[in-house]
This record gives structure tokens, C-alpha cells and sequence, in this order.
């Protein structure tokens, strides 16, 4: 489905200037010179075949597309829009329809558990992948680890494109975690604001906080929709790993005082900057490994 704020119009153009400018046909056909017979007095049109025709031949007309909410109008050629995120369900995650409908989706449900958004898929190390749609997929991190990890430094994009499994490593207090997508994904880019505003990524996970834009076939999508959770399974993982995490912190942690519970049942925001450094990678690498490096984690 494509954006709601994509807007068509025709626009004219010139075919004998150097530069394709596009003009809306409604404000040509008022005010232009190339649809009036004075259409022979401009310097482009010396080599027309015939200087009697009512307007200029090298005129021409062409469907296109722009965005009605974007403060400056910017048309582009009808077949382009199609292929990016515009016209499919990917123009949920562009900063500007986020920011004008006000359509982010918060990290904690209206009773303050761990939320998972229906039309996600999720994996067992706390990824996120839209693949709804035909158009490109995202992906991120989910509301648990995006609690665990709380304010970041910075973030390193560590597969930026090609055929991988999209990983990227959060520096939170000097400490590096790396987190990796289990599948590979034909990445096409990583969501680079995120470097000059990393909080999006623990502070609103699931929509201005996305990592990577892919393009996965129709046969991927099918696979990976059989092979990871659905929401409502990934909601009560993390809810079964928040009792699991609060477990460990009463009965094994480093307490030093620190207050790593949190009101309501949760662990604290940001728990891995609370800890040590030592026991920050062990319970990360518990709960956020992809399944097959757990195992060799513990062995
Ligand atoms: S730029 Fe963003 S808001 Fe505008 S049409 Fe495209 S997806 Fe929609």
C-alpha cells in the first residue's frame, strides 16, 4: 500500500533544454510561454519542424508523483516512487509521515509490559522484521533489549549492504555489544540518523529506531514468516526473560546498592550500564546471542 500523502500530477517538461525541469501542467497552462504561439520566440525551440503549431513540440507530458506533506514540493517520475519507500508499506518508517501523524509505536504497552507489535516478526535475540508488504523490509531491535541496552553512545553499522546477517554494535558506556539478525538479508542500508540521534533506538524501537532497510523475494518472506515468532509469542518471551533477568539480579549480581529493579516488575533501564562490566557481557550474551552462539557461549 503506498503512502497516503503520495500525490500525482501531470507536469510538462521541455525535451530540447539541457536540464529536465518539471512544471506542474496546471501552472504551465496558465501562465507559460511553451503552450501559447509565443512559444517560437524561445531560444530552444530554433531547430522546430513547424513554427506555426499552436505550441511548442518539444512540450511533453508526463504523470508524477510528489509528497504532500514535505515542506518543499519535489516531483518525481511516476515508476520511480514504486521502487522506494513511498509507494509500498515501508513509508512507515520515513521520519516525515512518522513525525506528521505522530505514528511511532512505544516500547511499553498501555499496562506497561514489554510491547510487541502485531505485524512484526521477532526473533529469539530480540530482532524485529517487518516483512509485510511487497516493498522493502526493516528490521530492528526489540522493546526488551532496547530496555536492557537504554541510552547509547553510538552505534556501528557493521553489515552497511550486501547479502549478511545485518549486525550492529551498540557502544553503551565504553562497552561494546554486538548484535546480530539470525537470517541473512539482502541489506540495501542502515538507518544512518541513528548516528546523530542514537536515543532513537532504545527510546522508539519499532519505528524511527529501525536499523536496516532490505529487500528480501516473496519466497524469503514466507520462509521467515514460518520460522520466526509472532507477536504474541515474542511478548511472552520477553516476559518469561524479564522474570528470568530479575531472578539473576536478586540471587547472583553485583548489587553494589544499584537500583536494577525497576517499579511494576520490570528490570531498570539501561541495566547494562548499571553493572559491571564483566557481568554486562554475560547477561548480554545470555539473552541476546542468536540461539546457535548461546550454546557455544555456555560451553
Ligand atoms: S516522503 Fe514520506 S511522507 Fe512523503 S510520500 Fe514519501 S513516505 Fe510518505
Amino acid at each position: 500500500m503506498p503512502c497516503p500523502f503520495i500525490r500525482e500530477t501531470s507536469a510538462l517538461s521541455c525535451r530540447a533544454a539541457g536540464i529536465r525541469k518539471l512544471i506542474p501542467g496546471q501552472a504551465l497552462a496558465s501562465a507559460g510561454r511553451c503552450s501559447s504561439p509565443d512559444w517560437s520566440d524561445c531560444p530552444y525551440s530554433n531547430s522546430a519542424p513547424d513554427h506555426a503549431a499552436p505550441s511548442c513540440p518539444f512540450m511533453e507530458e508526463s504523470l508524477v508523483q510528489f509528497c504532500s506533506a514535505a515542506p518543499v514540493t519535489r516531483f518525481i517520475p511516476y515508476s520511480e516512487p514504486l521502487l522506494s519507500r513511498c509507494g509500498s508499506d515501508a513509508y512507515r518508517y520515513c521520519d516525515l509521515y512518522l513525525d506528521v501523524v505522530s505514528a511511532s509505536r512505544p516500547a511499553l504497552n498501555h499496562s506497561g509490559a514489554l510491547h510487541a507489535p502485531h505485524d512484526l516478526l521477532f526473533t529469539s535475540n530480540h530482532w524485529w522484521l517487518d516483512a509485510t508488504g511487497d516493498g522493502p523490509c526493516h528490521l530492528g531491535i526489540d522493546a526488551f533489549l532496547a530496555r536492557l541496552l537504554g541510552p547509547i553512545d553510538h552505534i556501528t553499522f557493521a553489515t552497511p549492504h550486501g547479502i549478511a546477517r545485518p549486525t550492529a554494535i551498540f557502544t553503551v558506556r565504553g562497552t561494546d555489544y554486538t548484535a546480530t539478525f539470525s537470517e541473512l538479508i539482502p541489506i540495501d542500508q542502515p538507518n544512518l540518523r541513528l548516528r546523530n540521534h542514537p536515543a532513537r533506538l532504545t527510546e522508539d524501537p519499532y519505528s524511527l529506531g529501525w536499523l536496516y532497510e532490505g529487500m528480501i523475494t516473496a519466497e524469503q518472506r514466507r520462509r521467515l514468516r514460518e520460522s520466526l515468532l509472532d507477536s504474541s509469542s515474542a511478548a511472552q518471551r520477553m516476559e518469561h526473560q524479564s522474570t528470568l533477568l530479575n531472578q539473576r539480579i536478586q540471587s547472583h549480581l553485583s548489587l553494589d546498592g544499584a537500583p536494577l529493579a525497576a517499579d511494576g516488575g520490570l528490570f531498570a533501564p539501561g541495566l547494562l550500564s548499571l553493572l559491571p562490566r564483566e557481568e554486562s557481557l554475560v547477561v548480554f550474551n545470555e539473552f541476546c546471542l542468536p540461539a546457535g552462539r548461546q550454546e557455544r557461549s555456555r560451553s
